[in-house]
C-alpha cells in the first residue's frame, strides 16, 4: 500500500530545506552575477558555500561522496522545495546536468573514476558537462544516429565530431562524452568517455543564446577534435552507453520534475498573490471566475504531478527501474507546468510580461523542457508502440 502523508524524517527535510530557500537564496535572486548563460562560477560558489554550511549539499548523492544519500522520496521532497527558487538547485548543487550524470556515475564509475571525478563534483568544487546530441543530422531524439566516433589506437581512443546544446560546458571541468566506438577489438558501439575540458582536443565553438537563462554555463556547441582518451577512461563498459543513457535518463527525467515543480509553485503563489489584492469591476480578480478557475486549475495540475513524481519516485525506491512511469511523468508535468506558467502570466495582466515579478522568467524557463530529455512527442510514440505490443 503506498502512503503519500510525508513521514517525519521527510517533513524534517523539507522543513530545512524550505528555511534554506527562503531566508538564504531568495534574497540573492536578484545578484547581478547572473546573465543568459545563468550565474557565474563565483557566484555558484557561493551559494554552493552556503549549502554546504547548512549540511544541504548534494541531497541525492551517497554521504561516502560528500552527499546527504537521500532516499528517491525524500529526494523528491528536497527538489521541490530547493526548486522554489530559480538558484536553489545550483545552490544545493542539484541542479541539471549535473544532478543526473553525478548519480549515474555513483552507479556505474569505477572507484578511480568516482575519486577522481565524482568526490570533487560532488562537493561542488567543480561541474560537468554531459555531451550527446549533435547538429547536422546526428543525435538528437533518435539517439542511435551518433555520429561522433571514438577510434581505437592501442590503450587508447581518438574521438571525433561536433556535439549541440550541451549545458554547462562553457566553465566545466569535464565532460562526458557518447560516442560510437569502432575498432576497439572488443566491443563496438555507443559508448561513454570521461575527459577533462582541458584537454587538448576539446574546444567550445560558442555558446548558444537561449529562451531560458537558469543553467550555469548556458548551452553551448562543443567540438572534438583529435582528442585522446585513456582506455580508462571508458565510463562502464564499452558499448553499454546507449543502456547507461537510459540509467542516467530515468531517474533525472523525474528530477527536472520535482525541481520544476518548486518553480511553477512560485509562480502560481506570485498570482495568487496578486489575484487576492488586484481588483477590477468591483471586486479582486480572483473572485471573478475567468480567473478564479484559472487558480483552480493550476492547483490541480499542481496536484497531480506531485503525485505522480512521489509514486515514481517510490517505484524507484523499491528498485523498480521505472523507465515508463518516469517518462510519463515527465509529458505529464513538462506540459502541466508550461500550462501554470502561461496561466500566472495571464493572471498578471501586462505585468506577467515584465521582469518585475519572477512569472516571466518561469515562463520562459519552463518552455524548453518539453523537449529535452525527450520531446513529449517521442515518450508518447514510444508509449503508444509498446502500447500497441500489448506490453
Ligand atoms: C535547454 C536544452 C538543454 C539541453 N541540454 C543538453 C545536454 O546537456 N546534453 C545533450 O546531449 N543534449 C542536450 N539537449 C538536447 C536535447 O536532449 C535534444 O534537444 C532532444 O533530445 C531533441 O533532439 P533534437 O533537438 O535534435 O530534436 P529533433 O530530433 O530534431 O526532433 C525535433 C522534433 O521532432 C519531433 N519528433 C522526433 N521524433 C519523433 C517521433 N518519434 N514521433 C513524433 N515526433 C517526433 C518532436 O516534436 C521533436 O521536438 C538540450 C536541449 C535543450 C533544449
Amino acid at each position: 500500500m503506498i502512503d503519500f502523508s510525508l513521514t517525519e524524517r521527510q517533513l524534517e527535510i523539507q522543513g530545512r530545506v524550505t528555511e534554506f530557500i527562503r531566508d538564504k537564496i531568495i534574497p540573492r535572486e536578484n545578484d547581478p552575477r547572473q546573465g543568459g548563460h545563468g550565474p557565474q562560477d563565483d557566484f555558484r560558489r557561493e551559494l554552493n558555500a552556503l549549502a554546504k554550511a547548512a549540511g544541504l549539499i548534494a541531497p541525492h548523492v551517497g554521504e561516502e561522496w560528500g552527499g546527504m544519500g537521500l532516499s528517491h522520496v525524500e529526494i523528491a521532497v528536497a527538489f521541490e522545495a530547493a526548486g522554489y527558487s530559480p538558484i536553489g538547485p545550483i545552490a544545493m548543487n542539484c541542479s541539471a546536468p549535473d544532478e543526473g550524470s553525478m548519480a549515474m556515475l555513483e552507479k556505474i564509475a569505477s572507484q578511480a573514476q568516482k575519486e577522481r571525478w565524482l568526490r570533487p563534483f560532488a562537493s561542488g568544487e567543480v561541474r560537468h558537462c554531459f555531451a550527446m546530441t549533435e547538429p547536422e543530422g546526428g543525435a538528437g531524439s533518435d539517439p542511435s544516429m551518433l555520429k561522433t566516433v571514438a577510434r581505437a589506437d592501442g590503450e587508447h581512443f581518438v574521438i571525433d565530431g561536433r556535439k549541440w546544446l550541451i549545458t554547462g560546458a562553457q566553465g566545466a571541468a569535464f565532460t562526458i562524452i557518447m560516442a560510437r566506438v569502432d575498432g576497439s577489438g572488443e566491443k563496438d558501439g555507443a559508448t561513454m568517455f570521461l575527459a577533462d575540458m582541458a584537454s587538448p582536443g576539446i574546444r567550445i565553438e560558442r555558446v548558444l543564446d537561449t529562451i531560458d537563462s537558469t543553467f550555469a554555463g548556458g548551452h553551448s556547441v562543443l567540438v572534438f577534435e583529435g582528442l585522446r582518451v585513456h582506455r580508462s577512461q571508458v565510463l562502464g563498459e564499452l558499448g553499454e552507453g546507449g543502456r547507461y543513457a537510459q540509467v542516467r535518463l530515468a531517474p533525472a527525467r523525474l528530477t527536472h520534475c520535482m525541481r520544476w515543480l518548486g518553480l511553477a509553485t512560485r509562480a502560481h503563489h506570485i498570482a495568487s498573490d496578486y489575484a487576492r489584492t488586484r481588483h477590477a469591476f468591483g471586486k479582486p480578480i480572483g473572485e471573478h471566475e475567468g480567473v478564479g478557475f484559472m487558480l483552480a486549475d493550476n492547483e490541480m495540475d499542481l496536484h497531480q504531478c506531485r503525485l505522480v513524481i512521489w509514486h515514481t519516485a517510490w517505484l524507484l525506491d523499491q528498485g523498480r527501474r521505472a523507465g515508463t512511469e518516469s517518462s510519463m511523468a515527465k509529458v505529464l508535468c513538462s506540459e502541466a507546468y508550461f500550462r501554470i506558467a502561461d496561466r500566472c502570466v495571464q493572471i498578471l495582466g501586462g505585468m506577467g510580461v515584465t521582469h518585475d515579478t519572477l512569472v516571466e522568467r518561469i515562463f520562459r524557463e519552463l518552455r524548453a523542457f518539453r523537449i529535452y530529455d525527450g520531446p513529449s512527442e517521442v515518450h508518447r510514440w514510444a508509449l503508444a508502440r509498446s502500447v500497441l505490443k500489448g506490453r
